[in-house]
């Protein structure tokens, strides 16, 4: 398993889980750019929004919701956050298993990633 992300999922690589159900896991980044900086991935492998299928957009909109509940619960959420989701190598994507970052936190409106 070559995957990162993979590793995390199935427990071969220990990860600052804050959330999982049946569909998606969120975690801390381990490199973060803001006080709050989550990862929101799909429990399947997916490599990138480019990989996305008609059948996985219910699966998009829960990333999503989550999105905003992680927020709500990080206290993030009145004075706002960013989501970013990078795709391929001009998109910056280093990690080939799609993911929402959920950036808050001083300045995180001047931060790129
Ligand atoms: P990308 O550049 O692909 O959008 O973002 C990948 C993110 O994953 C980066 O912010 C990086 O710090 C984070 N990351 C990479 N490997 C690991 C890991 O093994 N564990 C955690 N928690 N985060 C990781
Ligand atoms: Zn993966």
């Amino acid at each position: 398993m070559s995957c990162a992300f993979c590793k995390i999922l199935s427990g071969l690589a220990p990860a600052d889980i804050i959330y999982r159900d049946d569909r998606v896991t969120a975690f801390r980044d381990i490199h973060p750019i803001a006080p709050t900086h989550i990862l929101i991935i799909p429990n399947r492998h997916i490599a990138s929004v480019n990989d996305l299928e008609a059948s996985d957009e219910s699966l998009v909109g829960h990333m999503l919701m989550l999105a905003k509940e992680l927020a709500a619960q990080e206290q993030v959420a009145e004075k706002g956050y960013r989501l970013m989701i990078n795709t391929g190598l001009d998109g910056g994507q280093t990690v080939h298993h799609l993911h929402i970052h959920l950036i808050a936190g001083k300045l995180a409106r001047f931060l790129v990633g």
